[in-house]
């Protein structure tokens, strides 16, 4: 179950936002007293409440906002008891100051907003002995070894316990909590309207990760980066798995540089079947597989790992797979052979990380020409000696003339919008250009391409694609690609939010 959390300052607005989550399918929400501007009226907030209610209020030591005396907000509580309010939420230090009575039952809480605390267990066993009906330990996490010992925590519990991480660290743990046993987790009322740091609207937690269908058998796939808040590999890789009817849910991680090999270890518990991976870790996830394919071992960089049968981990990269058919479809739109058209066209690649070395992989074993040009000299040097392929100043990166041009900087992404890693003047009417940016589809490069008389590829299309070799990865089964493709054009359009999408 999801309890929604409705926290406003006006009551009118309050109960109007419990009605409206009934109508959405909410079945339990949380009324943050705390929030109200003037003395609550429990008559008009829970007489004739639409689902079954949590009752909660926050003081400002713990990050709520009441501002009256603890003997009107502990008066208040008692008083919606006596009202029969299915739940209410008290902190462990006063719990045992509260009574029992009728069929209330008791949320004995207890929130650290800076840590997950190395005595968790211990935290959770004394207020196990605490007149409870569900235990609720909220913490905030650091690392991905928190969200690991919270779960643990969770899954061992001999008492109801609703447990979970706070923050950007944590917000697996409120997907995954009823996965361990949890009862229910939190969410809010909105996208805009986080109660609490790291926490998901109610219609992301029940549509894209269907918080209600994971069960101890859902396979977990994860995105790893950092950052990753703005990831769309959750809406694209959730959607699918709705689509295809697939029992999988696919979270983000945001993992620091250079963390990835620990997290992977700490989060062994959760056994977690697969990654996509983004920046700054595509380096790093090789030294983390058991074995991987030629590509990743020539390029030295993996966007996916997955467990084999003999879970054993596997790098493959099927970003450069992807970037390649991406162009070869838009130089196809010219009328020529599509199979081997790469061959002998001459390349300019903007970028030295980890996308250009796969396309750079894959172009030259498609017979292309390439010619590497960075912002930090040494790198694109480096990658031009290990390819053996031609090296240009990032100052004289116009000077000649290439059939085909890569963009594998982020430069033009949003939301620098106005910038361009390549001046106008310095492209050919006959030239394609690639923009590996997919955010927006339509970057100042591909305009200007454009205006040009370029042919232009957006890297839309490589997203849509490398995602749809990584469902196939993840699941064994054939990816919906048409479907895809619709998905991320939706979410990209500056007219529509994800929200609107589900
Ligand atoms: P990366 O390893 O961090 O490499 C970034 C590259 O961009 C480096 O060569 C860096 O140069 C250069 N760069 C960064 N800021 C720059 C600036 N202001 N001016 C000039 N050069 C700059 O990143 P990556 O993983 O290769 O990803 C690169 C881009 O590919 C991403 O930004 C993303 O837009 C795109 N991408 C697209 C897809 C897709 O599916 N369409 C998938 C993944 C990535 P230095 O060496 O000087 O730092």
């Amino acid at each position: 179950m999801i309890c929604v959390s409705i926290g406003r300052t006006r009551q009118k607005m309050m109960v109007a936002e419990h009605l409206a989550l009934k109508q959405q399918g909410a079945e339990l929400i949380e009324l943050r007293l705390d929030w109200l501007q003037g003395t609550p009226d429990l008559a008009m907030l829970l007489n004739d409440r639409p689902t079954a209610t949590v009752l909660t209020i926050r003081r400002l030591q713990d990050r709520g906002k009441w501002r009256g005396t603890e003997a009107e907000r502990q008066n208040l509580l008692r008083a919606a008891i006596v009202a029969g309010v299915e739940y209410i939420d008290l902190e462990d230090d006063i719990a045992g100051k509260i009574p029992r009575y009728g069929k209330t039952k008791r949320i004995v809480s207890h929130h650290n907003f800076d840590e997950t605390p190395d005595n968790l267990e211990e935290i959770h066993q004394r207020m196990a002995g605490l007149d409870h009906d569900i235990v609720k330990i909220v913490t905030m996490a650091n690392s991905m070894s928190d969200c690991v010992r919270m779960l643990k925590l969770v899954s061992e519990a001999k008492v109801p316990t609703v447990g979970f991480c706070m923050g950007e660290f944590g917000t697996i743990t409120r997907i995954l909590c009823g996965k361990y046993g949890a009862p229910f987790t939190y969410a809010s009322f909105s996208s805009e309207r986080e109660m609490a740091p790291g926490q998901i609207s109610f219609q992301q937690m029940k549509k894209l990760y269907r918080y209600d269908q994971i069960n101890s058998k859902t396979k977990v796939f994860a995105v790893v980066g950092d950052p990753i808040g703005h990831s769309l590999s959750p809406l694209i890789h959730n959607s699918s798995f709705i689509h295809e009817k697939q029992d999988a849910v696919y979270v983000a991680l945001r993992i620091p540089a250079k963390g990835l090999r620990r997290a992977i270890n700490d989060l062994q518990l959760l056994e977690i079947k697969g990654y996509s991976v983004t920046i700054p870790h595509k380096e790093e996830a090789v030294k983390c597989a058991n074995y991987s394919d030629d590509a990743v071992k020539q390029c030295g960089a993996a966007n996916t790992l997955y467990q084999d049968d003999r879970n054993a981990w596997f790098a493959t990269n099927t970003d450069f797979e992807a970037a390649l058919n991406s162009i070869r479809s838009g130089l196809s739109e010219n009328g020529l052979d599509g199979s081997d058209i790469l061959n002998g066209k001459r390349v300019l690649l903007l970028g030295a990380g980890g996308v250009a070395r796969g396309i750079t992989y894959g172009l030259i074993k498609s017979g292309a020409i390439v010619t590497i040009t960075n912002r930090t000299k040494t790198k694109a040097e480096e990658l031009a000696k290990h390819f053996g392929c031609q090296f240009v100043s990032w100052e004289n990166r116009g000077a000649d003339f290439y059939d085909i041009l890569v963009n594998c900087t982020p430069v033009g992404m949003y939301p620098n919008m106005d910038e361009t890693p390549f001046p106008s003047h310095w492209l050919r009417d006959n030239m394609l250009v690639f923009d590996t940016i997919y955010k927006p589809e339509s970057t100042l490069l591909i305009k200007q391409g454009k205006e040009r008389g370029c042919k232009t590829v957006s890297g839309l299309e490589m997203f849509v694609l490398q995602a749809a070799a990584q469902y196939q990865c993840f699941t064994n089964q054939t990816a919906p690609v048409e479907f895809m493709r619709e998905v991320v054009r939706t979410a990209i359009s500056p007219a529509k939010t994800v929200d609107k999408l589900l």
